[in-house]
């Protein structure tokens, strides 16, 4: 990094050097700070260190960096003495500090905070003395002590039981004293936290607690540095596809204090809802109380709006009286700040033009803003907001559609409770409807063990009093979450809005026992492993399992979708084998069949006999009866799907796994195989070993078999057509696509298409009767890929089988490189799974490579994909560009795959 490079970045009332647009290097939260002081908010004065320096830390080490911002954060700290009109370490009047991580994506609550720093034994006395509440001093210096213990100097739980051992000092102390809250602590019982909290941390760490404050600046600066790399961190990037090399800027900040009395507080808040879109401000504070204490969950914060806490009090089942007098809202308690906090968050969501998510403080009556950034919502909100916005003229319709994570609509998609059962089930509490969906698990208490439980193939609901970062993993499997404290904005509901995973947070009555493993409400107790049922829209809790049923798309999610097919270019087609599946697809908007695998429909009931019969049969004649069986099943499933797919194309595939496939491997099967059959064993054993290969995906499967056998295509032909011409003859409107699997050679698809051909002259003669269908191929080995152009020739569509193109192409076999992929793509040998999202400069060449080619001698030619990839909405923006006409994908991904479209049409305009 050249030494030019502008590494700290002031904003304040005389001058903000950033703005929103550097993310990159500020942060989200240092590019909106600045933001906020360029459009007149009132923000505390600070300083962003940049995340370049966070990457000169990463590389280089600590020396390194502080060498390179030493001069630079000296003069960001004399900027913020001038705008605050006073001194960092003065012991009179000090400039007391908070240090803030701030990432380019935003990552709630992942990495450190600290706040009061500057305090230390003669500052506090200053402090005291400066604002005139001694208490509000020794409040701030113990929670400084408390942040600065567990994030700079490391000190730990020792047990998963035993929490955060500060908590348990606190706790001791109330318990002495017979207090509930830490607002009845007295200065001298502060005074004696602070020092009991130094002593624990010389006992534990064996190191001083640091009294100078640029040496406790330093470290603070360190450690958000170090946090980037903390195991929460990466997994939360991980987990949201964060790239490591982003890195981390600091923020340095003027404290202002919500803890000094009544007149002041902290709270989040919100410009829309975060969890079903609705357009209302909504928020929640605490009176009397500083930073992380709304987050945390570990006081029942109180409501912004008035509407909001009648709403909230219903849920909570508070009374109006105790409403009004116990927990009223910042709009009745605090008019005037209510009243500038609404216009802040009014300005904030017409400038950015999205739903904000806020943090604040009032000191003694006045207003800070400490943050906003566009808030994290669930897959509904998401929707409902981008719908709302554009229907407000606020966004337009290519920004509305931008809006939507194609990905989050999977929780729009997915099942609710039944209401029928709902009514049967037995309610045994009620918390706050913190993030939506139905979730049913078993009771788990700790993060890593729901891990473990899933692992073992458990559905599980992770129960805790509250959660913490630390719990990410544990959130992320299970099911549900439910929390006994924490508000709407408590990291619970925060970070499972984020993922679009259900929860209940701050359902009050459930008392949590982590050394007993249990969950009480009044006298009854249930332990680890008993069944639980949430609806997270409502706040409900069930006992026991409660049925799920499909979700309806209608309402804005309708509307979304009908703008996505107005911008898309690729027609959207399902993977579908069952009437049943069609029907979903087509109900989730599906325009046809791009792939029905056949050999599917071998496996059910009686039909598997059948097959094994064609397979045990010596000759043709033996195949050929056991064949006949087959034709009226088959015709049967093909006779379904062009009913419930008429007037769409259907494309058919002819058989493509290895036989060995439909005959047992163990020997218990293979003797019920044998009695059924009515041959002796090592007949059954003989013919398994024979179709035994050491690499079957690259045997005796696709259009090797038809050639082999080319009774089995005559069969499968003759039951789409005679299918097709007796839906036609119901009124249906049939559209058969025949499609030819694993074709390499175009000799190989020529001795396919003429038995199809044959036989389907054969059907017409005997019916009297023609039907149009195409006749196609996959494109699915590299060297059909390669010579497309022939086989463009003869065929009328292309499907590209990306699942197996890619195995072919990279020689990774499908079956079992999840033996070291996950390996590789953590060593960043790819950057990501090439099954899943399509490997654009390799695959992705042989894909573009048959297109051009298939047009160039058949330009109508029809191109589409049905490999997996065809519902990865990143792998669509390819297929899009590479000029294909449809994707085909499972029929729950449909509607993520229409969004996809959409946005690859807008994106490359
Ligand atoms: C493919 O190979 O991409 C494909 C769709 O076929 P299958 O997954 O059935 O091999
Ligand atoms: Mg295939």
């Amino acid at each position: 990094m050249s030494t030019e490079t502008k590494n700290v970045y002031v904003f304040g009332a005389a001058r903000t050097d950033g703005d929103a647009k550097m993310k990159n290097i500020l942060g989200g939260k240092g590019a909106n700070l600045a933001e906020m002081c360029r459009l007149g908010i009132a923000v505390p004065s600070g300083f962003t260190i940049s995340t370049e320096a966070c990457t000169v830390y990463t590389e280089q080490g600590k020396e390194a960096v502080f060498k390179l911002i030493e001069a630079d954060v000296r003069a960001g700290v004399a900027f913020v003495e001038q705008e605050m009109g006073k001194k960092f370490g003065d012991a009179a009047d000090p400039l007391l500090l908070s240090v803030r991580s701030g990432s380019r994506a935003s990552m709630p609550g992942m990495m450190d905070t600290i706040l009061n720093l500057g305090l230390n034994d003669e500052a506090v006395v200053g402090l005291a003395r400066k604002a005139n509440n001694e208490r509000f001093a020794w409040d701030s210096y113990r929670r400084f002590v408390q942040m600065y213990g567990d994030v700079v100097m490391g000190l730990k739980p020792v047990s998963k039981e035993d929490h955060d051992p500060f908590e348990v000092v606190i706790d001791m102390l109330k318990e002495k004293k017979g207090v509930q809250l830490d607002t009845e602590l007295n200065t001298e019982d502060l005074k004696e936290l602070v020092l009991r909290f130094k002593g624990l941390i010389r006992a534990r760490v064996g190191r001083e607690f640091p009294t100078d404050p640029w040496e406790q600046l330093w470290g603070a600066v360190n450690a958000v540095f170090q946090s980037w790399n903390n195991d929460r961190a990466k997994v939360y990037r991980e987990l949201n596809d964060i790239p490591d090399s982003w890195g981390t800027a600091v923020n340095v900040q003027a404290m202002v204090f919500g803890n000094l009395g009544d007149k002041s507080g902290t709270g989040v808040a919100f410009t829309r809802d975060a969890g079903t879109g609705e357009d209302l401000f909504n928020g929640e504070f605490l009176v009397n109380a500083q930073g992380e204490d709304v987050v945390a969950g570990t006081r029942t914060p109180q409501q912004v709006t008035l509407e909001g806490s009648r709403r909230w009090a219903k849920l909570a089942l508070v009374s109006e009286e105790e409403r009004r007098t116990r927990f009223p809202s910042l709009e009745e308690l605090m008019p005037d700040i209510y009243a500038q906090l609404l216009q802040a968050e009014t300005k904030l969501e017409q400038h950015y033009s999205d739903m904000q998510d806020v943090e604040f403080t009032m000191q003694e009556g006045r207003l800070w803003m400490l943050q906003t950034r566009n808030g994290k919502r669930t897959g509904s909100a998401m929707v409902r907001i981008a719908m709302e916005m554009l229907q407000q003229g606020i966004i337009d319709e290519k920004e509305a559609l931008r809006r939507v994570d194609p990905e989050r609509l999977n929780e729009l998609l997915h099942p609710v409770f039944d209401p029928a059962e709902i009514k049967k089930a037995r309610s045994i509490a009620h918390g706050l409807p913190a993030s939506p969906g139905a979730a049913t698990g078993q009771i788990v208490f700790f993060a890593d063990e729901a891990e473990e439980w899933v692992r073992k193939g458990k559905d599980v609901i992770l129960v805790r009093q509250e959660t913490s970062p630390e719990d990410l993993r544990g959130m992320s499997a299970a099911k549900g979450i439910l929390t006994a404290r924490g508000g709407m904005t408590s990291h619970a509901a925060v970070v499972a809005r984020g993922m679009g995973k259900c929860c209940i947070s701050g359902a009050g009555a459930v008392r949590v026992d982590y050394h007993a493993r249990t969950m009480s409400i009044g006298n009854e107790t249930w332990k680890e492993g008993d069944w639980l049922s949430l609806d997270g829209s409502t706040g409900e809790v069930y006992l026991g399992q409660v049925a799920t049923k499909e979700a309806e798309l209608t309402g804005d999610f309708g509307t979304l979708m009908d703008l996505a097919d107005r911008y898309k270019k690729l027609a959207v087609r399902a993977n579908a084998d069952t009437p049943d599946d069609a029907k979903a697809a087509r109900n989730f908007g599906a325009k046809g069949i791009g792939l029905c695998r056949t050999e599917h429909m071998f496996f059910e009931g009686e039909r598997i006999k059948a097959v094994r019969e064609m397979i045990l049969s010596e000759d043709e004649g033996g195949r050929r009866r056991a064949l006949a069986k087959l034709l009226p099943m088959q015709r049967a499933d093909f006779e379904g799907l062009f009913r419930e797919m008429s007037g769409l194309a259907v494309t058919i595939r002819l058989l493509d796994p290895p036989l060995h496939e439909f005959v047992p491997h163990d020997e218990a099967n293979q003797k019920i195989m044998a009695h059924e059959m009515n041959v002796p064993l090592g007949v059954i054993k003989m013919r398994v070993d024979d179709l035994h290969e050491f690499n079957p995906m690259m045997g005796h499967r696709g259009c090797r078999l038809g050639i082999s056998y080319p009774e089995i295509t005559e069969m499968q032909t003759r039951a789409i057509l005679e299918a097709g011409l007796n839906m036609k003859a119901k009124g249906f409107d049939v559209k058969a696509e025949i499609m030819i699997p694993l074709v390499g050679t175009v000799r190989e698809f020529n001795s396919q298409a003429r038995v199809i051909r044959q036989t389907a002259a054969a059907v017409f003669a005997e019916r009297g009767e023609q039907l149009d269908y195409l006749l196609g191929t996959m494109i699915e080995t590299p060297r059909a890929a390669l010579i497309a152009d022939s086989i463009g020739q003869q065929a009328q569509f292309f499907s590209f089988g990306t699942n197996d193109l890619t195995q072919m192409t990279m020689g990774f076999s499908r079956d079992d490189a999840g033996k070291f992929l996950p390996s590789y793509l953590k060593d960043g040998m790819y950057e990501r799974d090439p099954f899943q999202s399509i490997d654009q400069k390799g695959v992705g060449l042989l894909v573009q490579m048959a297109v051009e080619k298939g047009r160039s001698v058949r330009p109508g030619i029809k191109l589409g994909v049905c490999g997996e990839h065809g519902g990865d909405p990143a792998s669509i923006e390819f297929f899009h560009r590479a000029g294909l006409d449809y994707v085909s994908c499972s029929p729950f991904r449909v509607p993520i795959a229409r969004l996809a479209a959409a946005q690859a049409a807008i994106n490359n305009e």
